[in-house]
């Protein structure tokens, strides 16, 4: 066990690239890989991890909103950055810093045009997005005409790709769900082609529409989890690996008497008594309110600790009196064997929601 002094993400690099590379087995060997760095690469670090991924030659990098690719931009990303989720009122500062938009509605594919007019752009690479079952973003299957003939006109702008985004692809029950809206994509992908002046490439899958659908691959694969370490299927544990391990310390242990009460409200009250240990880790760090009261446990010396009261704003206690440790040890709230997707279980949440919420005053380490 390395010796944590304080609460750490330790990202580990070389677990980063097998993923990668695991992804990349499962593709076509012309089938390019947008790596989704959003949410701070989800909860670790959007710039180190991006840089990592250019060097192992990803090919194109998302995010959610502007100020993320505006910030990859700074750390020296100069691959292309898709920007899933603009405003209009972001357009300007997409064009000045190369960022590629994802182009959702009439109204944001009209502004983004004057916009690149105003600044005298010339095929400006621009990204449209179908909605083909999710009804969260995008044109729908019978804008294509009407699309087609506006971005045909439009010599501001060249669409570089077409793409959907699947609702439901780790989920075996909606299978049927998802062959409709791989089919109906695919339909759309045809149908623009021919209305279109130029073809655009086309993306469909995330993580799971790359380890469960291979005929849906398409021109490009856009995977966010997978690259953390997480397949969504326990059947993927082996060769996906989390690539952030969680750590921490034990400030103080205090023993508490029948009767005495533990944290804000006095939500547990102990009646045995009661070892526990305070770790500095609360909600302000990603470990919600819904994980206290017993119902979510970290790992110090390889056993579960549950964790007791409220969860404060910087800290947890958790009940240690039945383990052997000391002020100072170190504790696990996930790593890759006590996983950040069996923790977030523990509350019915899931890995994308507890590693996406770790606060950006947590100490990262970078082990390569
Ligand atoms: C976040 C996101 C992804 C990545 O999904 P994973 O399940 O993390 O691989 C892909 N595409 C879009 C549109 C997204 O918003």
């Amino acid at each position: 066990m390395s010796a944590t002094k304080q609460t750490t993400l330790t990202i580990d690099f070389k677990k980063l690239k097998q993923n990668f590379e695991f992804l990349k087995s499962k593709l076509q060997p012309n089938t390019k890989v947008l790596a989704v760095v959003k949410a701070f690469a989800y909860g670790s670090d959007a710039e180190e991890v991006a840089k990592e991924l250019q060097e192992l030659n990803v090919d194109y990098f998302a995010v959610a909103y502007t100020n993320e690719g505006v910030a990859l931009r700074k750390a020296g990303i100069h691959k292309p950055i898709l920007v899933l989720h603009p405003q209009p009122i972001n357009f300007k500062e997409i064009i000045d810093n190369c960022l590629e938009p994802s182009l959702y509605s009439f109204r944001v594919l009209n502004d983004f045009v004057k916009v690149a007019e105003r600044l005298n752009q010339k095929n400006y690479p621009v990204h449209i997005k179908f909605n083909t079952g999710l009804n969260r973003l995008g044109f729908i299957a019978k804008d294509v005409k009407a699309i087609t003939q506006k971005t045909n006109q439009a010599s501001p702008i060249k669409v570089t790709s077409i793409f959907s985004h699947l609702a439901a692809s780790e989920d075996s029950k909606e299978l049927e769900f998802t062959k409709k809206q791989i089919n109906q994509f695919k339909e759309i992908r045809q149908n623009f082609n021919q209305l279109s002046n130029h073809k655009p490439f086309a993306h469909l899958c995330n993580t799971s529409g790359i380890l469960n659908y291979p005929k849906a691959h398409l021109d490009m694969v856009r995977t966010g989890i997978g690259l953390y370490g997480f397949g969504n299927d326990a059947k993927f544990n082996k060769e996906l690996q989390p690539i952030a391990s969680l750590t921490s310390v034990i400030s103080q242990i205090h023993t508490l008497q029948v009767g005495d009460s533990l944290g804000y409200n006095r939500a547990y009250i102990a009646n045995k008594i009661t070892k526990t240990a305070t770790i500095p880790i609360g909600h302000a760090d990603g470990i919600g309110r819904q994980y206290g009261n017993g119902l979510g446990s970290i790992i110090i010396n390889n056993q579960k600790a549950a964790i007791i009261g409220n969860v404060c704003m910087d800290m947890i206690m958790v009940d240690i009196t039945h383990i052997n440790c000391n002020e100072g040890d170190e504790v696990v709230i996930y790593n890759g064997i006590f996983t950040a997707s069996e923790f977030s279980k523990s509350v019915t949440s899931i890995s994308y929601e507890i590693i996406t919420a770790t606060s950006q005053r947590i100490k990262r380490v970078f082990y390569r």
